[in-house]
């Protein structure tokens, strides 16, 4: 994770008051809905990546739950880049938030009114080629994901956050980094807590499919695409709790932290620069900087779109 740790600045929409009160039922219960979307440097300015895919998401996740508010993607769009072009480093994370100030008791969703806020993060940026990660270690967690009967987990809310912040505390204070966490009903390895898994097994690339209760990570698509591209051999499916200890490779995909190897799941060694993960990696940090691929159309330059989305 190359985050810096606090926070720039929030951007409050002027619709809302700025800032959130204690009483809010956002703040009592967990009911907001948010994503998180990375703004890279590039030749030509800073550049967010698969802007209009995380706010899909967004609005799909506030559709999910049933949030009430008042925006479509164009409107999101522009609060967004406004919030990333507001001075700072190139390379940021943005933190876009559907919350409601009410203060007023109730869970139906329904009554009440939901509007954004972007939390901006400042990132370290581009580290030198030179630098290879050591690798993180990882523990299979007790503590499955919610079921998807119980949950939808293509909703990103604040509240079941909780749940993997109640995994990763656990693994970390077992002397591990994160945790995987298996599909309550399968029994099938689902994802880490705040990142999608990858497991590579022969030179052959393997992820978790969406059957098995995990988030649909944009970063996740992203490495599938890259390594079709790149004519790695690539596999959705099934992955048992055994096949982690068969495997060669490990790491961890996610907005925030990118791609990150890992050295070992509970005590078996995997390499944290083995070919796969750093032919996919070297792909990444080239993508996002419009250095690679550039036909996807993945990067929306927040200079040029200043005067296209206007408000
Ligand atoms: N799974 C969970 C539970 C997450 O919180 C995240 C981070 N959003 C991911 C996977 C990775 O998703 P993405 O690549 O879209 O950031």
């Amino acid at each position: 994770m190359t985050a810096q740790g606090s926070s720039l600045r929030t951007v409050w929409d002027p619709a809302g008051p700025a800032g959130l009160p204690f009483g809010s039922n956002s703040m009592q219960h967990g009911t907001a809905v948010f994503e998180g979307i990375r703004c890279y440097a590039t030749s030509r300015g800073p550049a967010v990546f698969r802007l209009d895919d995380h706010l899909a998401r967004l609005l799909a996740s506030a559709r999910q739950l049933g949030v009430p508010h008042d925006y479509d993607l164009p409107r999101l769009r522009e609060r967004v880049l406004a919030a990333a072009r507001a001075g700072g480093p190139d390379e940021v994370y943005l933190r876009p938030v559907l919350h409601t100030p009410d203060e007023r008791l109730g869970i139906d969703l329904a009554r009440f009114r939901f509007v954004l806020a972007v939390e901006v993060y400042a990132m370290a940026g581009e580290p030198a080629t030179t630098t290879l990660p050591a690798g993180v270690r990882l523990t299979v967690s007790p503590w499955r994901r919610p079921a998807a009967t119980s949950f939808p987990p293509q909703v990103k809310a604040t509240g079941t956050y909780v749940v993997s912040a109640l995994a990763r505390t656990a693994a970390v204070a077992a002397g591990h980094d994160d945790a995987i966490q298996l599909d309550p009903v399968s029994g099938r390895v689902a994802e880490a807590t705040v990142a999608n898994v990858f497991l590579v097994r022969d030179g052959r690339l393997l992820t978790p499919w969406l059957a098995d209760g995990l988030l649909a990570g944009i970063t996740r698509d992203t490495v599938l695409v890259l390594a079709r591209r790149l004519g790695i051999e690539v596999v959705e499916g099934p992955v048992e709790p055994a096949d982690l200890s068969r495997a060669q490779e490990v790491f961890l995909t996610g907005t925030a932290a990118e791609l990150v190897p890992a050295s070992e799941v509970d005590g078996h060694r995997t390499d944290p620069r083995g070919p796969v993960f750093r032919a996919v990696a070297e792909a990444f940090r080239d993508t996002v900087r419009g250095r690679r691929f550039d036909d996807l159309g993945w990067l929306t330059h927040t200079s040029l779109s200043r005067h296209t989305n206007p408000v």
